[in-house]
């Protein structure tokens, strides 16, 4: 099970911040805008597990205006003619509940676990605060809370699913922005809607993390983007970063015979040295 999240159907309202705030109880992180645009805590963090972005762009799309850009040509804007220089990107970013989920490999208590609906939890009561999982993230999702030290991050609503609901956001969401489901039925879901977007023009409409043949196995969470990841600050080519692990842990083992060998060779020869 995992989530689709269609871009180009947001319209920014935060229904899904606030609807995973409330029913997960995470604590508030401030709403002071950032003065740069409506985004009000720039990613995600320990106390956001939904983040909406806001993206100004000087590319046409529709007729909105952040009224920050003097050359706007407001009398087109006002008669019945298309705005062409301005669109605004919003898009609802979380954790994207990897196929190959390096914060899950690194947990040395085990507090982050795959769920029986193939997404990624962390148990606060098990969670010690030891951080490795942070850096481990490709997307820099999972996140240590100020003043309590453990990570948290989206549980997908784990709790909800136990009980057949669907998350809080997606049930929030009141554009379908957000879809919950079957991952291969939101795939096809999302290609069809990616195709309709591309043979209505909109040329740079893509789909991302929902390929299983990605650097991190295929997200349990993908997204509908319409410009390249960068502009959303998510990263082009995600790669688990546990993947080297193993070679790792390879020439670690040589490394450590080979230096048992050594010494018992030595002793060997001071042994036999020492019975002349
Ligand atoms: S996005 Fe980061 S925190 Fe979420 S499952 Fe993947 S590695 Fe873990
Ligand atoms: S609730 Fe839906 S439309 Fe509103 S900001 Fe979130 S994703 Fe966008």
């Amino acid at each position: 099970m995992g989530f689709f999240t269609d871009t180009s159907v947001c319209i920014g309202c935060k229904a899904c911040e606030v609807a995973c705030k409330e029913w997960n109880a995470v604590p508030e992180d401030g709403i002071a805008l950032t003065g740069m645009s409506y985004d009000n805590t720039v990613g995600l963090g320990a106390d956001t597990w939904r983040h909406v972005a806001f993206i100004e762009q000087r590319k046409p799309i529709s007729r909105q205006d952040s009224g920050l850009h003097h050359d706007t040509d407001v009398l087109a804007m006002a008669a019945d003619e298309p705005s062409t220089d301005f669109r605004w990107l919003m898009s609802s970013d979380v954790c994207k509940h990897c196929t190959e989920a390096a914060c899950l490999d690194v947990c040395p208590t085990g507090s982050l676990f795959r769920t029986e609906f193939g997404t990624v939890v962390v148990q606060e009561d098990i969670c010690n605060g030891c951080g490795y999982c942070i850096p481990a993230c490709p997307y820099g999702v999972i996140d240590q809370r100020d003043g309590d030290g453990r990570a948290w991050k989206c549980t997908l609503c784990y709790d909800r699913l136990g009980q057949g609901q669907e998350p809080a956001c997606a049930k929030a969401c009141p554009t379908d922005s957000i879809q919950f489901g079957p991952l291969d039925e939101l795939r096809e879901r999302a290609q069809n809607r990616v195709e309709q977007l591309q043979d209505a023009g909109v040329a740079d409409a893509r789909l991302y993390g929902e390929s299983p043949d990605d650097g991190v196995g295929g997200d349990g969470a993908f997204f509908l983007l319409l410009d390249e990841p960068e502009v959303y600050g998510l990263p082009p080519d995600p790669k688990v970063t546990t993947r080297d692990l193993p070679a790792m842990w390879r020439h670690v083992g040589t490394a450590a015979v080979t230096l048992v060998g050594g010494a018992l060779a030595a002793f060997a020869a001071t042994a036999l040295g020492g019975r002349k």
